[in-house]
């Protein structure tokens, strides 16, 4: 393995979900629906397989069919117009999307800021690109996790290339407001800035929350590259469909650095998945009315279990800190978890530079069958 590389190792997510089935506990750690989506989009997969619509190389930047509905849905969503044809490419789920993105922007030596923690993908692909991770902390902050702006703008330079934002952000369920977004918008303008905003969760906010896409704010269109999953907003995480929306030439170049790394993927769910964009909002609204459901049975759960618990205003993760259980040391305590209770969580330091900021901190996902929660409570119950 390369010095590039070297410190990566193996994702935490094969890691302790290979331990969850070892131990047969309850996986709450790599964040996968344990319920398929929908069944009329499961039908559409196969009827495109069967129809031979995408058994061989679709186009590269996806069928147009696919890029037509990823338009249609941010312009139904957020008023944002991208064009199919030079506006939008198809990717191998939001991993090759962020990949080919930092592969095609970020010269060796350039410094990306990101805001830590962050989805584990993104340190290795700007280390995969030459680039330097410059991370700014989100802090606890009364319950939640908040960006501190100036820390944000002390941390750009004259080598900063990029922002990798995140909103709704894994894994602390933090969503920036429009405030917060809208001085990273001003900050982007004033250094001239790219931003690569990785907006998967964006259907799963809760509360009064509101998922604001960078792109929409004044200036941003231009220097944007958004990002999206159909395995986040589908629960269809193995069909391995994403999407960039973006100017012609960021959508180029990224797609100049996708065509060298997959060329195209996932042909006949690049069908399905077009249909799934076009399901009327009632689809999205159920999906995050039962996610919601979910997140209060779980965060009470872990709240009387003994955690304290960062309630998430999105995505389908909560984070916890576990020093009331008078534990101070999240890896050890995954590592120690599947044996002691029959579950398995990820330690929130492997998203961190700066690891002891994140050392006290467990991760879990519930974005799994209400039974399968109350289970993990009652068997997380016995730790206190
Ligand atoms: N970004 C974030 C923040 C994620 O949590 C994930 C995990 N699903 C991804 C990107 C990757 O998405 P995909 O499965 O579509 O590759
Ligand atoms: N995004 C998922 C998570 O944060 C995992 C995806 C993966 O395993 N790469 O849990």
């Amino acid at each position: 393995l390369n010095r590039r590389l070297a410190e990566f190792g193996t994702t935490i997510f094969a890691e302790m979900s290979a331990l969850a089935l070892q131990t047969g506990s309850i996986n709450l750690g790599q964040g996968f629906p344990d319920t398929d989506g929908p069944e009329e989009i499961r039908e559409a997969a196969v009827r495109a397989l069967r129809d031979g619509r995408g058994n061989q190389y679709p186009p590269g930047p996806g069928v147009p069919e696919l890029r037509t509905a990823i338009s249609a849905h941010q312009e139904r969503r957020y008023g944002l117009s991208y064009d199919p044809d030079t506006e939008v490419l198809v990717t191998a789920g939001a991993t090759e999307a962020i990949a080919a993105a930092l592969l095609a922007l970020v010269e060796p030596g350039d410094e990306v800021v990101a805001l830590e923690p962050y989805y584990d993908s993104y340190a290795a692909c700007i280390a995969m690109a030459g680039g330097t991770r410059v991370p700014v902390t989100l802090r606890p902050y009364e319950g939640s996790f908040r960006l501190d702006l100036d820390e944000l703008r002390a941390a750009v330079t004259d080598r900063t290339r990029l922002l990798l934002i995140n909103t709704p952000h894994n894994p602390t369920g933090t969503v920036l407001t429009r405030e917060e977004l809208t001085a990273i918008a001003e900050l982007a303008v004033e250094r001239d800035l790219l931003v690569v905003t990785d907006e998967v969760y964006e259907h799963l906010v809760f509360d009064e929350a509101e998922h604001v896409p960078l792109a929409t704010l004044p200036g941003m269109r231009e220097r944007t590259v958004s990002i999206g999953s159909a395995g986040k907003t589908f629960s269809f995480t193995g069909w391995k469909v994403g999407w960039v929306t973006a100017a012609p030439g960021l959508v180029n170049a990224v797609r100049s650095a996708k065509q060298y790394l997959t060329y195209v993927a996932s042909g006949p769910f690049q069908y399905a998945v077009a249909e799934a964009l076009a399901l009327p909002d009632s689809y999205f609204t159920a999906f995050r009315d039962d996610m919601l459901a979910k997140r209060d049975l779980l965060a009470t759960g872990l709240t009387e279990a003994g955690f304290a618990v960062f309630r998430p205003a999105g995505t389908y993760f909560i984070t916890t800190d576990i020093r009331p259980l008078g534990e101070k040391d999240g890896f050890a305590f995954c590592r120690a978890l599947p044996e002691r209770a029959g579950v398995v969580a990820i330690p929130n330091a492997v998203f961190y530079d700066h690891r002891e900021a994140g050392a006290p901190f467990v991760r879990f996902a519930f974005c799994k069958k209400t039974g399968v929660l109350e289970e993990a409570v009652r068997r997380l119950k016995t730790l206190a």
